[in-house]
């Protein structure tokens, strides 16, 4: 695919450039042969998986595994996996497209989403070239099916605690432990297994029947009732020496540098359930009549929708501009070098940041567009005959998986500062930038004219020096210790999440305007208005309620935010309703 960008951003530089300044990648720029895999998963989906929705959840026997071989007959399993190994070769953007529409079904979802990624993955990227001409091709085709063995009953965020040994004898691995909450596990034909060998961190390959390999019974789950997840029991099970992957201690960077790519995808599946769960209550909502009114009349209806399009808008602008920077910069790769994958590698780790980023709002905007979904529907919501009680379940699930919110969030500063004092990003002249502002005096004056977008790009740009005048504060006082200053991190994190989205959502409505033209873009202007004013409005108050920890002065760091990010009387109500009738209109997420 020709990218249509030309100077891509480096990971987390949204944070210093000027806001909304660069061209980014949106569901525009798709090309033919991605909508073309999107259409044919969705047909897939509508056709052979969501029918089957009820067999599914109750674990009919084998359907789950025949229902992945269906999907990797068509090909949609194999489009990470390179054409010299069976599989289609395809970016980034197409593998996320596939994904979205596979998560329509949540347990087919995750089902799917563990053999194209963290099963998979680590044997692509890091196994040798024995090992994957072994492995990817029947992966592709989901012939065989894989799980992955990171987390341990003692172990779940702190996977380095992990207990599972592995000790070589002579030719063969001899692995012991426990592996917790493996999906796939009842079925799966290889396991990616994490133990230490000798106190190192290292990933194996361990093929399913072999002795002393044993599952636990299917754990009794809130939501995905009909996905497989149960322990996974290592009891001196033998593999041969060949099996290792990577490197004896490279567990670490395999393990993280794969939840990376989970990360962002689940992101962006997110949205398919916020788009479809916003068509749902538009649906329920025109028909229910109270009060002689159909309640999407009812302005605080129509409130809820637009609040659930705002949010789904972002996480898809973040997502995309994401997917379009990674293929951006793969594609300049050398595809034939014996090391492609370590490069890409470490341009998917460039953007380790903006994929913690998309994980937590992913998780927690559809989480809040499948409540008000539900609530939309009132007491009928709440019956699980109605379709929106099960993804609210199986939704859940994703503020805990592929890392949890807390520990996505706590690396989002963490990671950013890390780079800043390994010279990768250039912070510090931006720190000195926004406190001479400050120094200065002057209060920033939003703009005057009503030039589209002028007041958001105004607002966008505020914004990040608030978060980086609240940055430096907090570098100042605790870069010894900032690891252990959690409650600072997660206000950071929510910070550095709000600016990601407005830019994203401000660049893709730049771009969508100056093709349009401002008349025809009401709706989307009218989403830039509520997510710059939110984002504004939140930082602002964020940096605040910090400077009475982190300031030695803290009526003078007020004073600073104050100018910074002086409050701007914005009607954020016309807003709202200007885009809740566009879709009531609509009928659908139409954005
Ligand atoms: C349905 C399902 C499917 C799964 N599939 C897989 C799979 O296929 N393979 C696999 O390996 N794992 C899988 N997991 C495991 C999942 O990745 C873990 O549950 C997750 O990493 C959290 O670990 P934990 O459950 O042990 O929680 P804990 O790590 O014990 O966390 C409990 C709470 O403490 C918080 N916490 C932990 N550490 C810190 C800290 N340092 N600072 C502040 N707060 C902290 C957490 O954020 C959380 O709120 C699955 C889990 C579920 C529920």
């Amino acid at each position: 695919m020709p990218s249509p960008l030309e100077d891509v951003q480096t990971g987390a530089g949204f944070l210093m450039e000027a806001a909304g300044s660069r061209p980014v990648f949106t569901p525009r720029q798709f090309t033919d042969e991605q909508r073309l895999f999107y259409k044919t998963a969705r047909d897939f989906m509508e056709k052979e998986v969501l029918p089957v929705n009820e067999r599914i959840e109750h674990m009919e026997e084998g359907l789950l595994p025949k229902l992945m071989r269906r999907a990797g007959d068509v090909g949609l399993l194999a489009v990470d996996i390179p054409e010299q190994y069976g599989g289609l070769g395809q970016d980034k953007t197409t593998s996320a497209l596939v994904g979205e529409a596979l998560a329509l079904q949540g347990s087919f979802a995750v089902a799917t989403g563990v053999q194209m990624g963290i099963g998979t993955l680590p044997i692509l990227i890091f196994g040798t070239p024995e090992q994957k001409a072994r492995y990817l091709p029947s992966l592709a085709t989901a012939e065989r099916i894989s799980a992955y063995c990171l987390t341990e009953p003692g172990s779940g965020s702190d996977a380095m605690g992990a207990k599972t040994t592995a000790t070589l004898d002579g030719d063969e691995w001899v692995l012991n432990g426990v592996k917790q909450w493996i999906s796939n596990a009842g079925f799966a034909d290889v396991f990616i297994v994490f133990a230490q060998v000798d106190g190192r961190f290292t990933a194996f390959i361990v093929d399913g029947g072999l002795p002393g390999l044993s599952t636990g019974a299917e754990e009794k789950k809130m939501g995905l009732k009909g996905s497989s997840t149960r322990q996974v029991i290592l009891d001196n099970v033998r593999i041969p020496k060949e099996n290792l992957l990577g490197d004896v201690g490279r567990g670490a960077v395999i393990a993280f540098n794969i939840l990376n790519i989970g990360r962002y995808k689940l992101g962006i599946s997110s949205t398919a359930i916020g788009k479809w769960a916003i068509g749902k209550a538009l649906a329920y909502a025109a028909e229910r009549k109270q009060f002689k009114t159909p309640i999407i009349d009812f302005p605080a209806i129509r409130e809820k929708i637009a609040k659930m399009a705002t949010c789904t808008y972002a996480a898809e602008s973040m997502g995309w501009r994401l997917c379009g920077m990674l293929d951006a910069r793969i594609e300049r790769l050398d595809k034939g070098a014996p090391d492609h994958w370590k490069h890409a590698v470490d341009v998917i780790k460039d953007y380790a940041i903006e994929a913690s980023i998309l994980k937590v709002y992913g998780s927690e905007s559809v989480g809040f567009v499948l409540d008000e979904a539900l609530q939309i529907h009132g007491g009928y919501g709440f019956n699980s005959e109605y379709p929106i009680e099960q993804p609210y379940r199986d939704a859940r699930v994703n503020r805990i998986f592929e890392g949890t919110n807390e520990i996505n969030r706590m690396l989002i500063p963490g990671t950013l500062f890390k780079r800043v004092m390994q010279g990768k990003l250039d912070l510090m002249p931006a720190m000195s930038a926004v406190e001479s502002e400050v120094k200065g005096g002057k209060t920033a004056a939003p703009p005057s004219d009503e030039t589209p977008l002028a007041l958001e790009r105004f607002m966008t740009a505020q914004a990040k020096k608030v978060v980086i005048f609240a940055a430096g504060a907090a570098v100042q006082k605790h870069m010894a210790d900032l690891d252990r200053q959690q409650e600072l991190l997660l206000a950071l994190a929510d910070m550095i999440i709000d600016v990601w989205a407005a830019d994203s959502v401000l660049s893709r409505v730049i771009q969508e305007v100056e093709s349009d033209g401002a008349e025809a873009s009401t709706a989307r202007l009218a989403v830039a208005r509520v997510v710059t004013t939110e984002t504004y409005r939140r930082v602002a108050e964020r940096a605040r309620s910090l400077a009475g920890y982190l300031a030695r002065n803290p009526p003078g760091m007020i004073r600073g935010i104050d100018q910074l990010a002086p409050y701007v009387p914005v009607d954020l109500i016309t807003a709202r309703r200007t885009l809740a009738a566009h879709l009531v209109e609509a009928g659908r997420y139409a954005l």
